[in-house]
């Protein structure tokens, strides 16, 4: 049972909850199962430390089934409640627009429990037969089911980006290794990774094979050649090592990065040009004109260069040709923090451990912004708790700017479940979305309008709602979104969280585009997450942004502004 087999427990539990229409309870299994799967380290090793229940959003009832399942293998708990459920939830829960309701539903009127199952009755036409359903949700379901055979099994970015980083700094430091660089769609930094892609050149080939084969973290040994090599992780990730010749290396590291529509986009250049661009290099007749950098592969095809994060072909290409490529904001350009839990609410660590930490990443401000109002299952602050909370950020003046700041719930109808007369003394309020998932487009989008109609209201955090490999994102209608953003100074959070990362890379191209302010936020309940800062900024890069539409980017000065605004 490693960390992620038993994030997928807790997470199906919570479906199964939710089928049944239990309140609360899938929240907390959900909230539950995030945690474990963001954890650096083995959960069973906390569970040997004693310390289980000091992680956050894990109670008493919750770490004793993690201990069981632990220790078992199993949970009767688990086991219990889905006999009462006889369809296979976590497969068909992967269908996009398939939640726990209509899984019933189906499994009520058609008698569906599985994938094939589904994909017979919705070819058959029989869905569109349920009168709630109809002939586009069966289209939608049906290409939803199609996906999902295609996609197979895939990871977070966010949980592999920091071993894979590793695996490059271990063979990185060896002798024989002279260049070394992560390809594939997590260099292009995509929010679900399907496996690992390295590439090298090496002045000993066998050496460097034996070396990679023998890492401790390898569970498996795939296969094993001079030029390339497979092995599956501990943590159930397959990692390609392939070994290329140094002329070879930038046009090997365009090829394994992708996507393959941005290649495919690439080559029909090439060809207008009379060339031929491969992983081998890129050729004019016999004669090799680009190959050993990148850079020259681009420059030769008459474009600028491309980053890996905008290679999705989605106008990046016309944009190089023309030279008008967007000055993307920098890694190091995102200077703060701007969404965060600590112990006041369902965080782990002090508003003190989560400052220093961000001095040690060498970060410049935070804003603290624990859950408040009437979200009693995550520890929601009471107006008198924010008041002596206020005094205690207030008084922290320590090389790091802390904004006060608070989460505050989008109730159902819109309103704000905080009073007005407490968020005027916040530095920064963020409104947020946490139930009533299932409402329409319209009113889904109605309450964040109302939110955002608020004067003190200056982040929406987490817009949409998504869980990666989870829960699809609400609809919304994002014109309206992005002109109320607009008119009223509210920025759109990119939620930095590895399961969520939403705003998703498309939007915040549309935001940027409509001149919307984007806010970075990791939404870190421990200080271990405070470095997902990273992959917000990964988001924010891929969304075509630049350093002037990332509020996080701002001098505190400009910020404090934006804030009072
Ligand atoms: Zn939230
Ligand atoms: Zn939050």
């Amino acid at each position: 049972m490693n960390n992620k087999k038993i994030a997928e427990v807790l997470y199906e539990i919570a479906e199964i909850l939710e089928m049944k229409n239990v309140k609360f309870k899938p929240w907390a299994y959900r909230k539950a199962a995030q945690t474990i799967e963001s954890l650096n380290e083995d959960v069973k090793d906390i569970l040997k430390e004693g310390k289980l229940e000091e992680l956050p959003g894990i109670g008493e009832s919750i770490a004793k089934k993690i201990r069981e399942l632990i220790e078992t293998g199993k949970l009767r708990y688990y086991e219990k409640l889905k006999k009462g459920i006889p369809v296979k939830l976590a497969e068909l829960e992967k269908v996009e627009g398939l939640g726990p309701k209509r899984i019933k539903l189906l499994y009520d009127k058609l008698n569906i429990k599985d994938l094939k199952q589904l994909k017979k009755a919705a070819k058959k036409g029989k869905i569109r037969k349920i009168k709630s359903l109809g002939e586009k949700v069966e289209k939608n379901i049906l290409e939803g089911a199609e996906f999902v055979k295609k996609s197979g099994k895939r990871f977070l970015l966010g949980m592999i980006l920091g071993e894979a980083e590793e695996i490059k700094e271990l063979l990185r430091k060896r002798k024989e290794i002279t260049k070394i660089e992560l390809a594939g769609s997590l260099r292009r930094m995509k929010e679900t990774i399907g496996d690992l892609d390295i590439l090298a050149v090496s002045k000993d080939n066998k050496k460097t094979m034996d070396f990679f084969c023998g890492m401790s973290t390898v569970q498996r040994v795939l296969a094993k050649g001079n030029t390339k090599s497979s092995v599956r992780l501990k943590n159930d990730v397959h990692v390609d090592l392939r070994l290329v010749n140094e002329n070879e290396f930038g046009s090997a590291l365009q090829y394994f990065t992708g996507s393959k529509q941005h290649s495919i986009e690439l080559r029909k250049i090439a060809i207008g040009k009379k060339m031929k661009l491969s992983e081998y290099g890129l050729f004019k007749g016999k004669k090799k004109i680009a190959g050993e950098s990148e850079i020259n592969v681009y420059g030769k095809l008459g474009l600028q260069y491309i980053e890996p994060e905008l290679r999705e072909n989605i106008g990046e290409i016309e944009a190089a040709k023309k030279k008008k490529l967007p000055k993307l904001v920098k890694y190091g350009d995102v200077k703060g923090d701007l969404h965060m839990h600590t112990n006041w609410s369902d965080g782990r660590n002090t508003i003190k451990e989560m400052v220093e930490q961000t001095k040690r990443l060498g970060n410049k401000f935070i804003a603290i912004t624990d859950h408040a109002g009437d979200l009693k299952i995550a520890g929601a602050l009471s107006d008198k708790q924010i008041l002596k909370q206020m005094k205690e950020v207030n008084k922290i003046s320590d090389g790091v700017k802390v904004f006060y700041g608070l989460e505050v719930n989008i109730k159902k109808n819109g309103d704000l479940d905080v009073g007005d007369s407490i968020l005027k003394k916040v530095d920064v309020v963020i409104a947020s979305i946490h139930s009533g998932f299932r409402q329409s487009r319209d009113l889904l989008t109605k309450r964040i309008l109302k939110a955002m109609d608020n004067k003190y209201v200056k982040i929406i955090a987490h817009p949409t709602g998504r869980i990666l490999l989870g829960r699809r994102g609400y609809e919304l209608n994002f014109n309206k979104i992005f002109k109320k953003a607009m008119d009223n100074g509210v920025a759109l959070e990119v939620n930095a969280f590895p399961a969520r990362l939403d705003l998703d890379y498309l939007n915040v191209k549309n935001a940027v585009e409509n001149k919307v302010k984007i806010s970075i936020g990791t939404d870190a309940h421990n200080i271990d997450q405070l470095k997902f800062l990273k992959l917000g900024t990964s988001v924010a890069r891929r969304g075509w942004a630049e350093k002037k539409d990332i509020i996080n980017c701002f001098s505190i000065g400009k910020l404090t502004k934006f804030f009072e605004r």
